[in-house]
């Protein structure tokens, strides 16, 4: 695959010598849903709303229970709304190894539906939840990679006036053999990402500047184009539609 800019439909691929990447969707406000592969082991990176039925259709159902590894860049809905369907349906078909999900320190989301969860089903989970909060840039070793995250420059707006605010956001690069995916999650031009981008193998940037809005939010396409381009190969996503 050469260098260029693809907006191509979903699901987007990359796949190269047993590592891989499919991004089922990534409609901003809408949904997310990302499987990386590295060998024989499945990872989730914000799954949002239809993940479960993305899942469904792309693998086995052993090996939806095998996933151990849940990465979350942030906690807008378009990328955790699929996190209570993916919990419950482990415990209806009865999922009996652990799961770990990562996530960045702050993010109320993740701990609420995992506080909820855990109250509504309270004993009869069959498998073990593992909150793993990244409060800093230290690797991760999980499910044959080596994940590095670093922080990210996102916001959101404060329903009650117009004023926007941070939003705890973390990008994530990963490492499988010589070679690695970085994605960016949503984030405005930042100095951290721009370093892990530049020459990764592939690296799927979001594009989801909208007219109007406040700076530090998102990127224009230009924008995560430049930054895109810094590595080998690169995928842009959550371009509004
Ligand atoms: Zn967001």
């Amino acid at each position: 695959m050469t260098k260029k800019q693809l907006l191509s439909q979903y699901p987007l691929n990359w796949k190269n010598k047993g590592f891989g990447i499919k991004i089922f969707c990534s409609i901003p406000k809408i949904a997310t849903g990302i499987l990386i592969t590295a060998d024989k082991n499945l990872v989730l990176v914000d799954p949002g709303d239809g993940i479960l039925r993305d899942l469904n259709r792309e693998i086995t159902p052993a090996q939806l229970l095998s996933i151990s590894d849940i990465f979350i860049t942030h906690g807008h809905h378009d990328h955790v709304g699929g996190v209570w369907a993916l919990l419950t349906y482990w415990r209806v078909v009865r999922k009996l190894s652990p799961v770990n999900i990562y996530y960045p320190e702050g993010c109320v989301e993740i701990e609420s539906i995992y506080s909820a969860f855990s109250k509504v089903y309270s004993n009869t989970i069959s498998y073990r939840i593992n909150l793993r909060k990244i409060g800093n840039s230290r690797k991760i070793k999980a499910s044959g990679m080596e994940v590095k995250p670093f922080p990210v420059l996102h916001r959101e707006y404060e329903l009650s006036d117009d004023r926007n605010v941070n939003v705890p956001a973390l990008g994530y690069k990963f490492y499988f053999t010589d070679m690695s995916i970085c994605y960016g999650g949503d984030s405005a031009r930042c100095e951290p990402l721009e370093k892990m981008v530049k020459g990764s193998d592939l690296a799927v940037l979001e594009a989801g500047f909208e007219e109007g809005e406040p700076e530090g939010m998102h990127m224009s396409v230009s924008e995560a184009a430049e930054i895109g381009k810094t590595a080998k190969n690169f995928f842009l996503v959550h371009v509004p539609q």
